[in-house]
């Protein structure tokens, strides 16, 4: 993503301060406007569509029925607030990602890796949930904040203790490896547990998340781990944070299916 150009934006808006509570309940420093975000995020994934190549037409139905039955569940208001749209791209490379306003992309090489509908709905629910969460907001306003230097730093960035401090001492160093990279695992912990419970919700077998994994670790251990992968937790941290919110997902399943909530995507 371009967060040179994010950041200009982000840097135009910060009369925008506001505060916010993420999906599971944490507070989040939200500067920039969802609407400046959500349009940069449309032209972002109008240029991939035009740059990168698409799929087959299967590949695309299979990741559209599982994106649509995901999107269903959403409540209403969830469902309007984006312009939800999935994309699969020709790739060999393990990779999915999530941009501002619904814009969702997975590559066939991971369609490869998810061997059921219920873990490529792990994937994309996970992405559903940086959206859902305004990851990307929250990431451009503490990126915005750093190169800024402003004071809501230590705030924004949930750093306590000596270590905190050593890397307020050493800003540069602290942007780079003690802000962006912790946030960012904290967002991808965040995503799992939105994307869990919205699988569940959708009718789709929450336990596909582990064995989702299961493969992805299979996949990883050869040659070099896939991107998507290498930025995340570790996948025995990510593992026990599915396994924890696994009760929980597995009531919502359970209500999902006696409320007639069967996905049926097949596999192409
Ligand atoms: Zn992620």
């Amino acid at each position: 993503m371009r967060w040179i150009h994010w950041l200009a934006i982000g840097a135009l808006s910060l009369t925008l301060t506001a505060c916010a509570t993420s999906p599971t309940g944490r507070q989040q420093l939200t500067l920039v406007s969802d609407d400046q975000l959500n349009q940069m995020g449309a032209e972002a994934f109008e240029q991939y569509q035009q740059e990168l190549p698409k799929a087959d037409a299967a590949s695309q139905r299979y990741a559209q029925c599982i994106a649509d039955a995901l999107i269903d569940a959403l409540p209403a208001e969830q469902q309007r607030a984006q312009d939800w749209q999935i994309r699969v791209f020709e790739s060999e490379q393990a990779n999915a990602f999530a941009l501002p306003g619904g814009y969702m992309g997975v590559n066939t090489g991971l369609l490869s890796i998810a061997e059921t509908q219920g873990q490529l709905a792990t994937v994309i629910g996970h992405e559903m949930g940086h959206v859902l969460a305004r990851h990307a907001n929250e990431r451009v306003s503490t990126q915005t904040a750093t190169q800024l230097g402003l004071s809501v730093l230590s705030s924004a960035s949930g750093m306590q203790g000596p270590a905190g401090e050593q890397m307020m001492g050493a800003l540069g160093l602290g942007a780079q490896f003690g802000v962006l990279l912790p946030f960012s695992r904290r967002h991808e912990s965040e995503a799992d547990v939105i994307g869990l419970r919205l699988m569940a919700e959708a009718g789709f077998d929450p336990r596909e998340s582990v064995t989702l994994w299961e493969n992805m670790q299979a996949a990883g251990g050869g040659a070099q781990p896939p991107t998507w992968m290498s930025t995340h937790p570790s996948q025995g941290q990510r593992m026990a944070g599915l396994q924890a919110n696994m009760d929980d997902a597995l009531e919502r399943y359970e209500q999902a299916r006696q409320a007639g909530r069967t996905p049926n995507c097949p596999r192409p």
